[in-house]
């Protein structure tokens, strides 16, 4: 821990090597002292052994020590490296589908543990294939960091919102009922279809996206179900003419039928 501060500090492999420069002296110097002591025909004078030991492990550890520190250090920057590219997706600014579902499995267990409850969101662009038919694979990935921008936008600071492959998105909602999870689905769907992305090839793009929203409470708050659920909501919006929200469990729920966008929705959670 105290090394990983130190490798991280602008001055941190300088301070080290000295540090571990003075210590080597100390110890290599503290060692022929005894040396002279326990063997009383020692034959080298005290005060030239010393000044030479000194010299003599400085020249050895300094370098030594810079050498080791700066490997450190670099193996220090790859590992956060890593760990930033395994944990967001690098065209959405996304969390990628291992970090999501790290991070919505402990969310979820933890609302299971306090009664809570949850909403996800799978959102799935429509018709992408022809859009990256008709403006190339660049305009398809500006489509998809730009729905990346606009869900982090939306709900970034509350929920968890991961890139589940391709043009699928996740939205975890914590702490939302099905008529919040609704309106919230809703606002986006009407965001997303207001949108006009420019584009090197013909563009502004347009673009749709569908939507299948599930919720759960209590002990039924589980990631798999969760998904199976909104996605077979969203295969329904899909099947009936897509820029849509479905919701599961039976056709369009009463939670999202009068619901259009986020201040028209009339329906509360209790
Ligand atoms: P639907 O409305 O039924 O969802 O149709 P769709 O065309 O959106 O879905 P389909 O699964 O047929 O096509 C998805 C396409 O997304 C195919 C794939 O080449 C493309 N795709 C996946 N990942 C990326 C990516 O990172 N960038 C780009 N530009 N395209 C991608
Ligand atoms: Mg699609
Ligand atoms: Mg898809």
């Amino acid at each position: 821990m105290m090394l990983t501060r130190l490798l991280r500090h602008p001055l941190g492999v300088p301070a080290g090597t000295l540090a571990i420069t003075v210590l080597a002296i100390l110890a290599s110097t503290t060692l022929l002292w005894l040396s002279s002591r326990l063997l009383p025909w020692w034959p080298v004078p005290m005060s030239f052994g010393l000044k030479l030991t000194m010299l003599l492990t400085a020249l050895v550890a300094l370098p030594f020590a810079w050498a080791l520190l700066s490997l450190l250090q670099r193996a220090e920057q790859l590992r956060e490296q890593l760990q930033r590219i395994a944990a967001f997706d690098e065209l959405t600014g996304a969390y990628t589908r291992r970090q999501f579902s790290v991070l919505a499995q402990s969310t979820l267990a933890r609302l299971a543990a306090s009664g809570g409850r949850a909403s996800l969101l799978v959102v799935d662009a429509d018709w992408f294939k022809a859009i990256n038919d008709r403006h190339g694979h660049t305009g398809g990935d500006a489509v998809l960091q730009r729905l990346g921008q606009e869900l982090l936008a939306q709900f970034g600071a509350d929920a968890l919102v991961g890139r589940y492959g391709g043009e699928e998105f996740l939205v975890l909602l914590p702490d939302a009922g099905p008529a919040m999870a609704c309106r919230e689905a809703h606002a986006l769907r009407l965001r997303v279809a207001g949108l006009r992305i420019p584009a090197r090839d013909g563009g502004p793009i347009a673009v749709t996206v569908s939507i299948g929203v599930a919720s759960a409470s209590g002990t039924t708050l589980a990631l798999g179900a969760l998904y199976r659920a909104a996605d077979a909501a969203l295969y329904r919006a899909k099947h009936e003419g897509r820029d849509r929200v479905a919701q599961a469990g039976g056709p369009l729920g009463p939670h999202c039928l009068s619901c259009t966008g986020a201040p028209a929705c009339r329906h509360e959670d209790p």
